[in-house]
């Protein structure tokens, strides 16, 4: 089951709870067997799932809940806190610090992404004002060197490696020595992988952790193994020191659940979630933040990230406040599509947005919602200020919808499609009135 259904089926059935006259035992019974199947179809773990089952369980007692509190909100936040407990094993074992050398050395599955993923750590930390260098330690692959260079060369990212050394352990140490010495504060190393986990493999891997002694061990997983992931996890996690993981193809028709419980199980946590084949296609991966979007309930933090990098500051106050005041107008729909124009690889942006992700964005058609975006915007321009100020979707009358048609060069079905892309998303930004906007990491507004 992909992420995406996942959270859906756990809406839904949290919906279902909603929908009932009255909460007792047998309907919450109902709606964590609706999710409990749902993780499971997902390949979460089923011991994770009975346990979560079990808590919510506990915190939900009806004898001790007296009338008169809200038992839906307290169901609803049990499922929200469990979901994070299930994902959240804790820190990691080491943070490197910006100015300080840390050695960070990767390993995971031949496929898993490693190289790929060496590149977008080294490049998200370069952004940061971090000196980060790149060791190919990788002599099992053909072509992983040139791989690496050729993906360092673009982020202007030093690197090492040879095409004539096969010996790991001694690349690996010339290179964290060398990158030491120009005082790189993030030197990493990508180590081989293979397709199977072998004897060869993990020894291999030991020896280069050994030789370089790296402060923090980063174990790649990608995350459409599904229930397999828990076995390689605990592999990796048995023979070297795994202090952190990053999952990645998290865009992908991915069974995350398999891999998410995987890395729960062995108590490492996830750092980051790599999103797709491109360099900056890379998160952090925050425990409340993805269970919130997971949930459909839109994700405020990233999106309040996003909104202090690209909008510009004298404007985010004006822009929070209207969100909160809950008028959606076409306005503000313009003013968010310029936004969102600017911010980049647009199906991240969409899916931190409520409403703005699946149906006006689905993913592999950037394109064509780019395309889709700006004939909107056209078509906004041939409107009255009037007519972009209003928040009443009814004065957009017929004569009104032909004067924007003609003045635009457009038909008035694409008008029409316009508006009623407007009321949908007014529809949804609607219940933000008079929410709070959480600030980072507190979805509790919510
Ligand atoms: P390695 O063998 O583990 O070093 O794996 P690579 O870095 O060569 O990646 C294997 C394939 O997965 C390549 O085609 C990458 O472009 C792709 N890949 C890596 N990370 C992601 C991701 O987050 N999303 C997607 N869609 N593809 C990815």
């Amino acid at each position: 089951m992909v992420l995406a259904q996942l959270g859906g089926s756990i809406s839904r059935a949290l919906q279902q709870m909603n929908n009932a006259t009255i909460i007792d035992e047998k309907v919450l019974t109902e709606c964590l067997n609706e999710i409990t199947r749902a993780l499971l179809q997902a390949d979460v773990e089923f011991k994770l799932v009975r346990d979560m089952q079990t808590n919510i369980k506990k915190i939900v007692n009806f004898d001790d809940l007296a009338t008169g509190h809200n038992k839906r909100r307290i169901i609803q936040e049990a499922v929200f806190n469990e979901l994070c407990k299930m994902l959240d094993p804790g820190k990691p074992s080491f943070i490197p610090k910006k100015g300080k050398t840390s050695v960070v050395m990767f390993v995971g599955l031949q496929g898993s992404g490693k190289t790929t993923t060496c590149t977008k750590y080294a490049f998200y930390h370069q952004k940061k004002g971090w000196k980060p260098a790149l060791v190919c330690a990788d002599t099992f692959r053909a072509g992983a060197f040139d791989q690496l260079k050729q993906n360092a060369t673009k982020a202007k990212i030093p690197f090492y490696g040879s095409y004539t050394e096969s010996d790991p352990v001694r690349i690996a140490v010339e290179g964290v020595e060398r990158f030491k010495k120009e005082n790189c504060d993030l030197i990493i190393v990508d180590t081989s992988g293979r397709h199977k986990q072998e004897a060869a493999l993990f020894e291999e891997m030991r020896q280069v952790s050994e030789a370089t002694k790296p402060d923090l061990v980063i174990f790649v997983m990608d995350s459409s193994i599904g229930q397999a992931a828990f076995d390689q996890a605990r592999a990796f996690k048995q023979s070297i020191a795994v202090g952190a993981v990053i999952v990645t193809k998290m865009d992908g028709h991915a069974k995350g659940g398999g891999a998410l419980s995987a890395v729960a199980a062995t108590k490492s946590p996830v750092i980051f979630i790599g999103t797709g084949e491109h360099m900056d296609e890379f998160e952090d991966f925050d425990v409340k933040r993805f269970v919130s979007r997971l949930l459909g309930m839109g994700d405020w933090s990233g999106f309040m990230d996003k909104i202090h990098e690209v909008v510009p500051m004298d404007q985010q106050p004006e822009l929070l406040q209207k969100l909160s005041e809950g008028n959606f107008t076409l306005r503000i729909m313009y003013e968010q599509f310029q936004n969102i124009l600017k911010m980049g690889p647009i199906s991240q942006v969409f899916s931190m947005l409520p409403g703005f992700s699946a149906e006006l964005m689905p993913k592999g058609r950037e394109k064509e919602s780019q395309a889709k975006i700006k004939r909107y915007m056209t078509m906004m321009d041939s409107m009255t200020n009037e007519e972009l100020d209003s928040a009443n979707p009814k004065l957009m009358n017929e004569s009104r919808m032909i004067r924007i048609a003609r003045g635009s060069g457009h038909k008035i079905k694409d008008v029409s499609e316009m508006m009623d892309e407007y009321r949908r998303l007014a529809k949804i930004w609607s219940k933000m009135k008079g929410l709070k906007i959480p600030k980072k990491g507190d979805m509790s507004a919510l």
